[in-house]
């Protein structure tokens, strides 16, 4: 891939993006977005999505596999009939949301109609949407089904189905419901799975639904984004909503996403700080959905500072700007940690990540180090009074 343009020459042309085989409307997208050359993942994935193959994309969110997929997918769609040609599966309501607005992004020259799908808000105006002709749709597996035995859409004409996330699809139980999609779609297409790890469940998933798929992986496993730096705190349990205000009010800490294992815990923790006059938004299973998005929209526009999430409202979130990640509490399995850290460090963007280590999480910690393959330095705040510290 090596190039003697300049970068002007580069960035004229569509530089490596062109090189890619992606032409005149997606160029134009990817020259609004800013982008100065393909991600790796972006890199292997587009050629082969363009030539039709099958792909199954091991790459965690912050890699840019969003417009790996997307990219390619709206080449393949330009200048064609308005049928609904494409399906992206996704397993939360913000990652359809978030996959929708990448799409209508890089489709900003490109004439498509996409719809998302998703529960939690009323079904009419998705009927009508779907129902008015769209390219491309994207759901949650649920409410797709709503639709589909409303026969609000049909996949007749499907040409590319898209599993994203297939891991926390799985995780949370969408089995059913995807083969039950799948089943009613046409078998002569293409599949692109992604997911952030590779466990036996989504490599069975592949087996069934992709026809010799290519395999592309970015980086090691479970590599966490490499921009971001990693600290623990080793507190006593009954001591963390105390240090996370004293850290929020030490540090100029811009925008902070704080993840707790459970919803009371996020309650918990909001309402502590805004005791301690710190303005700050829980984002959980338990919120309803106007509330999550006026939560959402508060944090992105500036006006709370800190955001307090579980982890399964936290994947699909594409917020930029995140400066901290805080693990208030260490995440039951250690590929949440990778997940959570991929908050923040997106694409080229610097962050930090706190992670709160109580005394019954040493063991865990441990069990993250290894994964992402690295030791995480412990660190101390001068003057905090921490009781009795945690021995590692
Ligand atoms: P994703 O992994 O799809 O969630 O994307 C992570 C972030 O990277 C998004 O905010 C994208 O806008 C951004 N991004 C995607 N591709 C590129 C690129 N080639 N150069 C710079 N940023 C990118």
């Amino acid at each position: 891939m090596a190039s003697s343009t300049t970068e002007a020459e580069s960035t004229e042309s569509g530089g490596d993006f062109a090189a890619l085989g992606l032409t005149g409307a997606v160029l134009d997208a990817v020259r609004d977005a800013g982008y100065v050359e393909p991600t790796p993942i972006q890199r292997e994935a587009i050629p082969l999505i363009l030539r039709g193959r099958d792909v199954m994309g091991l790459a965690q969110t912050g890699t840019g596999k969003t417009a790996a997929f997307t990219l390619p997918i709206i080449e393949r769609l330009v200048g064609g009939p308005r049928r609904t040609r494409v399906l992206i599966l996704t397993p939360t309501r913000e990652l359809c949301v978030q996959v929708e607005s990448s799409f209508r992004k890089y489709a900003l020259h490109a004439p498509l109609a996409v719809a998302s799908v998703y529960g939690g808000v009323p079904l009419d105006p998705q009927e009508k949407q779907l129902r008015g002709g769209v390219d491309v749709v994207v759901a949650t597996p649920g409410r797709l089904i709503d639709h589909l035995e409303r026969q609000n859409v049909v996949f007749d004409d499907l040409e590319v189905l898209v599993l994203d996330e297939a891991d926390r699809m799985l995780d949370m139980g969408f089995a059913p419901q995807i083969n039950r999609i799948v089943s009613g779609v046409p078998p002569y297409r293409q599949t692109l799975l992604f997911s952030a790890t590779m466990p036996p469940e989504v490599e069975a998933l592949a087996r069934k639904y992709l026809r010799t798929p290519i395999v592309v992986q970015v980086g090691r496993r479970s590599a966490a984004a490499n921009t971001v730096k990693h600290y623990v705190y080793p507190v006593p349990r009954d001591r963390k909503s105390a240090l996370l205000a004293d850290l929020l009010k030490r540090e100029a800490m811009e925008s902070v996403l704080v993840f707790t294992r459970t919803k009371h815990g996020a309650d918990r923790v909001v309402r502590h700080l805004e005791r301690e006059g710190i303005p700050a938004a829980a984002m959980h299973a338990d919120k309803s959905q106007p509330q999550r998005t006026r939560a959402l929209e508060d944090f992105k526009s500036g006006r709370t500072r800190v955001l307090v999430a579980t982890d399964i409202a936290q994947r699909g979130l594409d917020i930029s700007g995140i400066t901290h990640v805080i693990n208030y509490d260490v995440p039951q399995q250690a590929e949440d940690y990778v997940h959570r850290i991929g908050r923040t460090g997106r694409a080229a963007s610097e962050g930090d990540a706190f992670t709160f280590m109580s005394p019954d999480e040493i063991a865990m910690v441990r069990t993250i180090e290894r994964i992402i393959g690295q030791e995480i330095p412990r660190i101390s705040v001068p003057g905090f009074d921490f009781g009795t510290v945690a021995a590692d």
